[in-house]
Parts: C-alpha cells; structure tokens; sequence
C-alpha cells in the first residue's frame, strides 16, 4: 500500500521504516530539513536499537523516502499517518498545533480518498478538529474530496521501539467507517498474522485508550516511589517489597520499580494532559494529580540523598559548593538517548545551582546532553563510566543501563573521594556495596539512607 508518514520523531520514523519492512510504499515527510538531509544520507538522527539497519535496508530496496515536500507525501499515501509532537501546552494540557497544521496541509493538497490516521497522541475530540480542519481547507479550494479520520494511537516504548512495532501487543484502531477499517487491516494485516491483535472501537474509546495505558503505567511508578518513602520511614526495603507484591499475578512484576522518578516524552506530558481534559469537562482527577505531584517530588529524591549525606539541612547548599560529581546515566532510561523531562536534568540543576560539577557519562545520551546545555564549565561529558570518576567526589547513577549493573567498586572506591554512591535506579544491594567500602543511599531502602 501507498503510505505517507508526516513527522520522522522517534514514532514517525519508526512507523515508517516499519511498514515499509513489511512492503509497504512509504514517504516519511518532515519540516525539519536538516532531519531529512541526513535521513537522506542515511544518518539516523535518534538512537533506537535496530532502527538504523531497518531504514537503511528498506532505503536501499526503494520502499522507504524521506522528503520535506508535504504536496509529494500527500499525494502519494492512500494512507495518511500524522506522527508529530504534541508538546505540552503552557496549562499542561496537549498543544495540538502541529497535528491540527498537518490537517490543514493534507486538506490543502488532497486530490482523491485518503484515510487519515491520527497516530500522535492527542486528546479526545481531536479526530472531529482533525475533520473539521481538513474540510474547511477543502471548502477554501472549493474541491470536494472524501476521507476518514482514524485514530490509531502508538503504543511503542523507546528503546525497544522497532521490536514493539514488529511484535506489537495490541493494535488499536478508532474509527466508526468501516471502509476506513478495512484500510487500517491491510495496512496492519502483516503485524497480525500469529494471533488476532487488532481492536476496533470508537474514535473517542480508542483516543481515551492511550493516555488511560501511559496514566496507568506512570501511576504504578509514582505507587512504588510512595511505597519506597513509606518503606524508608518505616525501616523496610522497597526492593523486597516489590519482589513480594509482584509475584501476585494480578499486580504483576512489570514496572513497580521504585526509583528517582520517570521522565520521557510521553508519561509526564499524557499525564499532566489527561488531568487537563478531565478538569474540562469539569471532572478533577485525584489521582492523575497525585501521580504527577509525587513525580515531580521523587526527581528531587537523589539531591535531597546527597543534601543528607553531605550535612544540608536547610536552604544552604554551600557544602556542595566545588564538589565534583560522577554521573552515570543521563537518558531517561536505558537504550534511547531520549532526555525530554529526564530525571537526571533536574539533578543536575540542583547540584549546579548549588556550585558543584557534573562529570557525566550515558552509553547514547552525551550529544543529546551537549546539544541541551551546550559548553559550560561545570559540565563535563567523559568518554567512559570510569573518566567520569575521575577526580570526583562522588558516583551517582541515574540511568539502569545494563552495563552499570556489576561495576568494578574497587574501582569506584578509589576514585570517589568521598566514597559515597547515590544509586537513583536500586542497582545493588545494599550489603554488597557496604562490603567494598562504600557509603550507600538507594530509593525506599531504609538500610541505605
Ligand atoms: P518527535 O518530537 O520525536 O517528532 C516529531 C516530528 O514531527 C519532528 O521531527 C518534527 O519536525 C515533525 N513535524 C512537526 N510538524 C510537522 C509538520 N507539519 N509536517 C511534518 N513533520 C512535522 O515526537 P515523537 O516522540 O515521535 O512523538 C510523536 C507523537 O507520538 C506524540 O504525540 C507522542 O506523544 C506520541 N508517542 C510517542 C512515543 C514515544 O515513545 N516517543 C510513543 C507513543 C506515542
């Protein structure tokens, strides 16, 4: 099938190169020309694994372009996707000016039949203001064409987004056309071949269905960081605790680590932005409110540890003034180099703000870091885990990427003048740092603080 994927971001990109594997036809478009010319050259412009051999390869077998002509990718997809930003607004709700422009443009350009498949997140009720924007463009032309507006929202995670789009869980597809159905089976019938995963609702139920999916996973993270506070006032380990609740099956073991907060793209923004929706139509949502609340408070966890540790009680931060901090991890999690809203950038923003240095290392995340903060003095981006120790005070891990898991604390303990690890991810335990010599502060282990 003709397919047209408007925006090349982490789910763009990913769609696109993804459908055209299976033998689709497909035009990536985006605005950001840089984007393209390197996407052209085949340089990838985000790190995914997997991702760079599947563009190349379907590059080279000529069913995947990458263009900045909205007119070319319009004309070309019977299948219109729009995977853009939705940033949060200044009220935190979805600021929906990049989908409703795609809209507009689509209806500006249009000749024949096209569905068009919402697949950034948006709020309920924007598949009407998608319809409405593409008819009132037509109607400016005076041209009468017909089309559907599908919601089809992505469900990938980052870091394994190629291997969620191959194997997806679930493919959810809003629409009350049933022509518009059959057009969305084809153009997912490859990914749905083992089992049946599509699920056909409503246009609301399913624009409902993915912040109600990232709502919850961000309210079983913001769970376990309000048991980890329990757990290390109370004397407990949140590690045994969450070994101990997971194994009921209907809790599950799958995101209940306790930890320095999350960040990313999406959590953060759909859940600030549903709690919006939900205050519109005049209903306030406890909850939502409190996961983003108990969020915001646990990104401040890791320099509430360090104040602790160094002696700060109050407001004066000067004992942290002309220390130096080993930072593995940058990343809002492991295998992306995706930093929006990362925990570690509130970190270092305290520690900066109070006069210390960062020395920080991430696997994918230091060009990400350098492009955010540019030069400073009190950054300095180290080329491995063991440079950024060097001359530090302090080790401080905010990311679990894998290869933080079992370091040399040898190593560690000699290089940290301080000898002291703050661990944001509950990477060891406790007795097993202890045991090399290290002073140790972890997230709701009340052995560790
Ligand atoms: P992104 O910021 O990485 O990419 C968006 C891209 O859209 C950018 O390259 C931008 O230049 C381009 N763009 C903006 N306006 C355009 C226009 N008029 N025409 C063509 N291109 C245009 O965003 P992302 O992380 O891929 O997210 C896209 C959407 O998908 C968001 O709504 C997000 O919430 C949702 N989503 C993201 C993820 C994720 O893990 N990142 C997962 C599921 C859903």
């Amino acid at each position: 099938m003709k397919i047209s994927i408007f925006g090349t971001g982490y789910v763009g990109l990913v769609t696109g190169s993804c459908l055209a594997d299976v033998g689709h036809d497909v035009i990536c478009v985006d605005i950001n020309q840089a984007k393209i010319d390197g996407l052209k050259q085949g340089i990838i412009p985000i790190y995914e694994p997997g991702l760079d051999s599947v563009v190349k390869s379907n590059v080279a077998q000529g069913n995947l372009r990458f263009t900045t002509s909205a007119q070319e990718a319009v004309q070309h997809g019977e299948v219109i996707f729009i995977a853009v930003g939705t940033p949060p607004d200044e009220d935190g709700s979805a600021d929906l000016q990049y989908v409703m422009a795609v809209g507009k443009t689509i209806g500006e350009l249009m000749q024949s039949y096209k569905v068009v498949v919402n697949k950034s997140t948006v709020p309920v009720g924007t598949a009407d203001k998608v319809t409405a924007v593409i008819s009132q463009a037509l109607e400016g032309r005076g041209f009468n064409a017909e089309f559907d507006v599908v919601s089809n929202p992505e469900f990938l995670k980052e870091g394994a987004a190629v291997a969620d789009f191959m194997r997806p869980d679930r493919i959810v597809i809003g629409t009350s056309s049933a022509f518009a159905e059959g057009v969305m089976r084809e153009v997912y019938a490859p990914f749905n071949r083992n089992h049946e995963k599509i699920i056909v609702m409503d246009v609301r139920s399913s624009e409902l269905t993915k912040y109600a999916a990232n709502c919850m996973l961000a309210t079983k993270i913001s769970f376990m960081n309000e048991m980890a506070n329990i757990a290390e006032r109370v004397g407990a380990d949140i590690e045994n605790v969450r070994r101990g609740i997971g194994s009921d099956p209907r809790i599950g073991y799958h995101f209940i680590y306790a930890g320095c907060g999350y960040g990313g793209s999406c959590f953060p923004k759909d859940v600030q932005a549903l709690a919006r929706t939900a205050g519109q139509y005049g209903y306030d949502s406890k909850i939502l409110n409190a996961v983003e609340a108990v969020n915001d408070k646990q990104k401040t966890k890791l320099f509430e540890l360090i104040c602790k540790h160094y002696g700060i009680t109050g407001t004066d931060t000067s004992a942290l003034k002309g220390k130096t901090f080993a930072l593995w991890g940058l990343a809002f999690k492991p295998n992306t180099d995706d930093m929006r809203e990362a925990p570690s950038r509130v970190l270092m923003e305290a520690l900066w703000a109070a006069g210390a240095t960062v020395k920080a290392y991430d696997p994918e995340a230091m060009d990400e870091t350098q492009r955010i903060y540019g030069n400073r003095a009190d950054l300095v981006l180290c080329g491995t885990k063991e440079a950024a120790l060097n001359a530090a005070d302090a080790l401080i891990i905010c990311t679990e990427w894998k290869n933080f898991r079992a370091p040399d604390f040898t190593v560690i303990k000699e290089s940290v003048a301080d000898q002291v690890l703050f661990d944001g991810r509950n990477l060891f335990d406790p007795a097993q740092v202890y045991r090399n010599g290290l002073a140790y502060y972890a997230i709701g282990r009340a052995d560790s603080i």
